[in-house]
């Protein structure tokens, strides 16, 4: 152990080890399995990159995302750790050379796609030379309920039979208690020592909206918040992906579009100008940011209602990896609502995986309608309790307000049945406010009992309620007949008046952003000291430029601050601080350490 540590302050900086990292390595030095749960940001890469130096051979880390394995591979020959991988993206000559490599003994890390690993070619090819130990990245993705399913990370289970006694670790960032299990079964860890972080992120915050003009919401978001920052918007369709992108860039906002209609040369262009310059806006379907290790995306944004708390954990975990403060920012509708669950059920697979499916939808919502904190709900779906309401999220900020809706809900309701369970909300909207439309008229509808009895609240305010409805289960949308309402057994007690219902008002303008939430060191910096921040920014800029890597590859933020304020003037000042290790030193340390002097001797330094 005394070696892991020398390494992490040799390679990467750090002086400690965070929760749990010295004790995975310990297990894979002692040639045990383990099981890693960190969230985003948690320092999982250390678990097993440390280890793998330490171990006679090469670490071989199972990796579902080619475009990404090369970004992590040129962070680590930063770092100056032999890496390489293995993937289709590669010519054969370029593969070939990298087999060599691995052949010889020469490779400290080699990253693999998992079909490209689970070749009878390749295994045999591994089985050549020493493994110091196999890691399997975003093991989530072994469960075929969850959202990032991968068919071959079922088969990797074969493992431990072709190479016994080489240690595992699986790692992920999200997994529920059900993940946790088939990861375990699935990959043959019975035996692993589990290690298991909080999946508390403390410095992001939460708010869900919903309500209409979500575009509008977003905006006021984005701009009051974000005018400057790296964020991600997230929306469920292409379509929406396109217009929203469109939108935001008559916004004066630089946002890309990412999605899987989109050439692969596209995406990657959009996700480098993402990575690498500052301040643009991904608007994507999910199909991007597995991976994505910016840290410093400010914000998460959902256009759509997630399918699952996994998948709404996970995206949104995409923010603030830095640890810096960030947003998670949601709005959803009664629409999205209802399109979810037809499209789960009129969809793909057997019932069981429907069943499944749809519970996770239900939960999904139900942190969505819930009025109580929604970091202790979050945490809680992943069995980890949260003593206090967190004070960080939209619930505490501004706590929801409630309104007794029995009456409204029975009208509601009675006006669902009083037209046959036949209709949609809008239809059924129009008969309560009394609206004379003609296909109302047609079809005697404006003689009902329940025709006008609801205009004491506005089209919004009843989408609310039938939202809610819907949520809750005493309606029902129609399988087959689009959008069409029924009643549910649940139903029925209300109609009575046997029972009373609360719901949450609709919210307009609430405020649900906690202040602001920009990185807060930089206002601290006296006027030298920032001014200072800005020249060692640009020499990162123009460093890594020459290079063609994201900054924050050259130096974290982070770093820069620590510069900003101690002002480094000899190697062992520039060692010294937090994330800068000998490599970097050796890189960069020189042009740093002249920025700082040149800057300490110009005349604005005089302060
Ligand atoms: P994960 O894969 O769990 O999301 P990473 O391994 O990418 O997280 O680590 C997140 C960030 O934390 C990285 O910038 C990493 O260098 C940093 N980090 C990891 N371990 C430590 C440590 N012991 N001390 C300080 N920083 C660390
Ligand atoms: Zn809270």
């Amino acid at each position: 152990m005394q070696k892991a540590r020398q390494l992490l302050k040799k390679l990467y900086g750090y002086s400690e080890f965070r929760l749990h990292q010295a004790e995975v390595i310990q297990t894979l030095l002692q040639g045990g399995d383990a099981m890693v749960l960190m969230p985003t940001g948690g320092g999982k890469s250390l678990c097993y990159q440390i280890p793998a130096m330490l171990r006679p051979g090469t670490g071989v880390i199972v990796s579902p995302l080619i475009a990404l394995m090369q970004d992590q591979v040129l962070a680590l020959q930063q770092l100056g750790i032999n890496a390489a991988y293995l993937n289709s993206s590669q010519s054969g000559a370029e593969s070939g050379e990298v087999e060599q490599a691995f052949l010889s003994g020469r490779l400290d890390l080699l990253y693999i796609a998992p079909e490209r690993l689970l070749t009878e070619r390749m295994l045999r090819l591994l089985e050549k030379a020493a493994i110091a130990l196999f890691a399997i990245d975003e093991a989530h993705c072994v469960s075929q309920w969850g959202h990032d399913f991968r068919p071959e990370y079922q088969q990797l289970g074969i493992l431990p039979q072709r190479f016994p006694g080489v240690p595992r670790v699986a790692l992920t960032a999200t997994a529920d208690l059900a993940t946790r299990r088939e990861i375990i079964e699935q990959l043959q860890l019975q035996q692993a020592s589990v290690y298991v972080n909080s999946f508390n992120r403390p410095n992001i915050h939460y708010s869900i909206n919903t309500g209409q003009q979500l575009r509008q919401q977003l905006w006021e978001f984005i701009r009051s918040e974000h005018a400057q920052d790296a964020g991600i918007v997230y929306c469920l369709s292409r379509k929406k992906v396109e217009a929203i992108a469109q939108w935001l860039a008559t916004k004066g906002r630089v946002a890309l579009p990412y999605h899987a209609g989109l050439s692969t040369q596209q995406r990657q262009l959009h996700q480098q100008r993402f990575l690498r310059e500052d301040g643009v806006i991904i608007v994507a379907t999910i199909a991007f940011g597995m991976g994505i290790d910016k840290p410093d995306v400010r914000f998460v944004a959902h256009l759509n209602l997630p399918k699952s708390i996994e998948a709404y954990y996970q995206e949104t975990g995409r923010a603030g990896r830095d640890g810096e403060p960030a947003n998670a920012w949601l709005g959803y509708g009664l629409q999205d609502v209802i399109t979810l669950g037809q499209m789960i059920r009129s969809g793909e697979g057997n019932d069981r995986y429907k069943r499944i499916a749809g519970q996770k939808l239900d939960a999904m919502i139900g942190l969505c309608e819930s009025n109580t904190c929604r970091r202790q709900a979050l945490l809680a779906y992943f069995s980890e309790s949260f003593s206090a309401p967190c004070g960080r999220c939209d619930n505490c900020v501004s706590p929801p307000q409630t309104w007794d809706a029995t009456v409204a809900a029975q009208k509601a309701l009675s006006c669902v049945y009083r037209c046959g369970q036949r209709f949609g909300v809008n239809y059924l909207i129009d008969i309560l406010r009394g609206k004379r439309d003609q296909r109302i008229i047609n079809n005697g509808h404006d003689m009902l009992s329940t025709f006008g009895v609801g205009q004491e609240l506005d089209v919004a305010e009843w989408r609310a309620v039938f939202r809610q409805l819907i949520v809750r289960g005493y309606v029902q949308v129609d399988m087959e007949s689009y959008n069409v309402l029924r009643l549910t057994d649940k139903a029925r007690p209300l109609l009575r008046n046997q029972e009373k219902l609360v719901l949450r008002r609709l919210e307009r303008g609430r405020k649900t952003v906690a202040g602001k939430t920009k990185p807060k060191a930089p206002d601290k910096l006296s006027a030298t000291q920032s001014a200072l921040f800005k020249v060692l920014k640009k020499l990162r800029l123009e460093l890594a430029q020459q290079q063609n890597l994201p900054a924050y590859r050259v130096f974290h933020d982070t770093v820069l601050l620590q510069m900003a304020v101690r002002q480094p003037v000899n190697r062992e000042q520039m060692l010294a601080l937090h994330g800068v290790g000998e490599k970097k030193l050796e890189r960069y340390g020189e042009s740093f350490l002249h920025a700082v002097k040149d800057y300490l001797l110009s005349s604005d330094a005089g302060a």
